[in-house]
């Protein structure tokens, strides 16, 4: 038997036995809806749905709907007809038809819509005949005329807006709504004259290539840019396709007892529980849209028609109770008559999300873990982070637009260096800055941490400015120069944003949520603390298997992340630590040093710090656990560049500036990220890795000792791709350790992991576990080096891979679960495999991301870590991943 491209409304409740994810997943949101609520006698107007497998069909077909799904369009077209009592195409009694997307997950305006359709030369006067309403009827033909140039045959708006225009001035009148029969009948003359010059033919008359040309068009928008990017944002695959829903129209332009609205079951911006919702009378669904005429609050119709209003409260309630869940819903009143056009789940702001699903907990309506269902992971961000004030936001236009690296909003005085950033702010005047770069380095950190925002002109989701301002919890917006017209000049102190030009103090405005870019200052009002969101999270907590730790490398990110639930921290970058004034000289004595007994004594500088930072950590973290990673990023991070800088450290080496300079050039690398860095650094100089253990030893004993528990230090060493490279410094460690804890005389444990993020690493787990405690995913790394591209450099490219639809997201933000994912599939596995007490968590950025965090919950991880502001996200999607699949719980 051939597949089943159409449903009618009728059928589909009871094709799918009711189930509403097969419903969503082939008849897409809008048409599970619309067959949900015949399926239960409420008043929509009948008609049929072509299924999301049609339009993946249409792709497969070239972009063409082939003879079979024709055919039974046609077909289905006579079934309505019977339903209807009127003709597809007859003069006499024409049965007209909306066209609308409908995807799995609502896009709300993104892809297109036909209203109207079925009208031609002939038909429209049958319906002024049989309506006894010729304005009406030209009205329809008109929009018909307007949408279906613009949707299906792409002329754009602009010629048909511009004659109604004139026609009112003609006129002298202001709405649409005076404008009479006999001025519509004109204005359809003058749109198919417009239409014979752009188009070159005439108006299609016949209603059957009308309808043909109107599916098309819809199936192409689910291809159209806004789509695409909307669903890069929101993670919805391409391949899901949208269905189309061909539905007979009610008109809500047949005059003053007509209308269109939009309603909620509760106040989506805040959560209240209370009916929300505008309706235009004597109008069609894109008047409220377009935002001509300001239309009336629902309470109105309550006025305005009575027993009208009381139906749609109880329809309302009624939809909310079946789908427990807050209800949108669009409606149209034809001459007195209600019917409803859509309902779906309502999108909703976070604090309105947490405030309806505490609410219909305690209405009784669902349990609190469908409630932790309710909310998506990714809006508490909002919450979490200064907010652009709406009203200011509305107002403003953007100038540009990177990637939105690091979410929240900053306005300040722009800065092209992180030092002026710190001596900027110094001043009153300059209390606010966004420091505008090329790109950020570790050395920018102090920088960055006073800056409101932080805009860079290269770079990806996870380049440095990107996780390190994602760490402090500012807002960043990286890489816009990717897709804008964007010059910098640090000599001038100068930067423009496709032809927009920033000179140092000018305001900029940035928003990290979005990526947007905006000239001058818009007002930012601070995050709200949510009453509810405790209470959410403490059930969250309960669902979720998974432990969420944080990636902190100083004490005020620890305490951040502590403060946002995490349990522990998974990743502490030691050479974070590294750049502070006061030590970054001991640390470059450290690199450039030409024997071992020089490099020692730099090390011997440098470990106080690094036991001082261990100390204030520990103390912060409690009885929760810290994972310590080893130095891992390439030494020539750390040298100076500029001239003055190698002058004087030469002189405090006792070395001549040429001399330096040699050793300058021989650290230089041509690929920095595959070359001396990670567990080679102490491979090579396992100095290293003694003074980074007496630091984290020293450390652990001096707080144990003052709050009388005993620390387990986590050691991680980074960058392994060979057991023996793994056991060559773990024998590093342990001497110097057992030594410590020996002098100490306590009966101090610790833990030495690696972190998997070299796939030769992944492909051996099961020898590397044999040295292990426990392994940690290094994603940044894994994916950069198992996709062959750099984490710093993909995002130069990336956007034509979007684009050529050969990605459909940044792999670096969400893990590829295909390639990499199989990669730490089998790590996991041939880890355990060997090594049954092996820890097993993340650490890149991935684990934040909430896909991501359930991807580790389904292949066994114990642990995801993320930068702090993320851990309330992946505690979520920790227990998300829980409820939807949870997992037999280890002994
Ligand atoms: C990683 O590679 O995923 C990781 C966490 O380490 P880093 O980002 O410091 O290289
Ligand atoms: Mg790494």
């Amino acid at each position: 038997m051939s597949k089943k491209f159409l449903y009618l409304f009728k059928e589909g409740h009871d094709a799918f036995g009711g189930d509403q994810t097969t419903m969503k997943n082939i008849l897409g949101g809008k048409g599970a809806g619309l067959a949900e609520m015949t399926h239960a006698g409420m008043p929509v107007p009948q008609g049929f749905t072509i299924t999301t497998e049609a339009c993946t069909q249409y792709y497969a077909d070239n972009r063409e709907i082939n003879e079979e799904i024709k055919a039974d369009i046609f077909k289905y077209m006579g079934i309505l007809e019977e339903q209807t009592g009127k003709t597809f195409g007859s003069v006499d009694n024409p049965l007209l038809v909306s066209v609308r997307s409908g995807a799995r997950q609502s896009m709300p305006g993104m892809m297109d819509t036909i209203l109207n359709l079925g009208l031609n030369d002939q038909a429209v006067e049958g319906l002024a005949k049989k309506t006894d309403n010729p304005r009406f009827a030209y009205d329809c033909y008109r929009r018909f005329i307007q949408m279906y140039s613009d949707v299906v045959m792409e002329l754009g708006k602009s010629f048909f807006e511009e004659r109604i225009d004139a026609m009112k001035e003609r006129k002298g009148v202001k709405q649409d709504v005076e404008l009479t029969a006999d001025d519509l009948k004109e204005l359809v003359k003058e749109f198919k004259q417009i239409y014979r010059e752009k188009q070159g033919s005439e108006f299609p008359q016949d209603p059957k290539e009308q309808l043909i040309g109107a599916v098309k068009a819809v199936f192409r928008s689910w291809d159209n840019p806004r789509a695409n990017v909307y669903r890069k944002m929101n993670e919805i695959p391409y391949e899901w396709g949208t269905a189309v829903n061909v539905q007979q129209m009610a008109f809500g332009n047949s005059g003053m007892r007509s209308g269109t609205g939009v309603a909620f079951t509760r106040n989506p911006a805040t959560g209240e529980k209370k009916l929300m919702g505008e309706y235009l009378i004597n109008a069609q669904g894109e008047d409220v849209v377009a935002g001509i005429r300001t239309p009336s609050p629902i309470s109105k119709l309550h006025e305005e028609m009575p027993e009208v209003y009381d139906q749609f409260v109880e329809i309302a309630t009624r939809l909310e109770n079946y789908y427990k869940d807050m209800q949108d819903m669009e409606f149209t009143i034809e001459d007195g008559k209600l019917f409803m056009l859509q309902t779906r789940n309502g999108k909703r702001t976070a604090q309105a999300a947490l405030q309806i699903a505490c609410d219909l907990v305690d209405e009784g309506v669902i349990s609190e873990q469908t409630a932790v269902l309710r909310v998506e992971p990714k809006q508490l961000d909002t919450l979490l982070h200064p907010q652009f004030d709406a009203a200011a936001l509305k107002a403003a236009e953007a100038i540009g637009k990177g990637l939105a690296a690091s979410p929240g909003s900053a306005c300040g005085r722009v800065v092209f260096s992180a030092e002026d950033a710190e001596e900027k702010v110094k001043d009153e005047a300059w209390k606010k800055v966004v420091l505008v770069r090329l790109e950020t380095s570790p050395e920018d950190i102090v920088g960055m941490q006073v800056s409101q925002g932080i805009l860079t002109v290269r770079g990806g989701m996870t380049s440095h400015a990107a996780v390190v301002a994602r760490g402090m919890g500012t807002c960043c917006v990286s890489g816009c120069g990717n897709d804008n017209d964007v010059v910098i000049d640090y000599d001038a102190k100068t930067i423009t944003i496709n032809g927009h030009l920033f000179h140092e103090g000018d305001w900029m405005s940035i928003d990290g949520s979005t990526g947007n870019i905006y000239e001058g200052q818009i007002a930012t009002v601070a995050s709200t603390e949510n009453a509810n969101f405790k209470r959410f999270m403490g059930w969250a907590d309960a669902a979720r298997q998974m432990k969420v730790l944080t990636n902190a490398d100083n004490p005020r990110d620890a305490q951040n992340a502590v403060d946002m639930g995490a349990e522990g921290i998974g990743l502490c970058r030691t050479e974070h630590m590294f750049f502070a004034e006061d030590r970054i000289k001991a640390v470059r004595e450290m690199i450039c040093a030409r024997t071992v007994e020089e490099r020692k004594t730099a090390l011997a500088k440098v470990e106080p710090y690094q036991e001082a930072d261990f100390t204030a950590m520990y103390r912060i973290m409690g009885d929760r656990p810290m994972t310590i990673r080893y130095l891992d990023p390439p030494l020539h991070e750390f040298l100076p560049t500029k001239p003055e800088e190698i002058e004087a450290l030469a002189k405090d080496m006792g070395m001549t500036t040429e001399e330096l300079n040699n050793v300058v050039v021989s650290l230089h690398e041509f690929n920095p990220m595959m070359g001396h860095r990670g567990c080679r650094l102490c491979v090579t100089y396992p100095e290293i890795a003694e003074m980074q253990t007496n630091a984290v030893i020293k450390a652990a004993l001096k707080v144990s000792a003052e709050t009388g528990k005993m620390i387990t230090p986590h050691i991680m060493i980074p960058l392994v791709g060979e057991v023996k490279e793994l056991k060559y410094v773990k024998d590093v460690v342990v001497k110097t350790a057992d030594k410590l804890i020996a002098e100490a005389g306590v009966d101090m444990k610790y833990q030495i992991g690696t972190m998997i993020e070299i796939p030769r690493a992944a492909l051996t787990a099961g020898q590397i576990a044999k040295e292990a405690d426990f392994f940690s995913f290094g994603t940044n790394d894994l994916t950069q080096m198992t996709f062959g591209f750099s984490r710093d450099d993909a995002a130069k490219f990336l956007t034509a891979y979007y684009d050529t639809k050969i990605y459909e997201s940044d792999p670096f933000q969400h893990l590829d679960q295909v390639g990499v994912g199989k990669l730490i599939k089998m790590a996991a596995h041939d880890g355990r495999e060997t090594n049954p007490n092996l820890g097993l968590g993340i650490c890149g950025e991935h684990g934040g991301d909430p896909s991501s965090v359930e991807f580790c919950h389904n292949v066994g991880l114990d642990y995801v870590s993320c930068s702090p502001y993320r851990v309330p996200i992946a505690r979520l999607a920790a227990a998300q991943a829980a409820i939807k699949a949870p997992r037999a719980m280890k002994d």
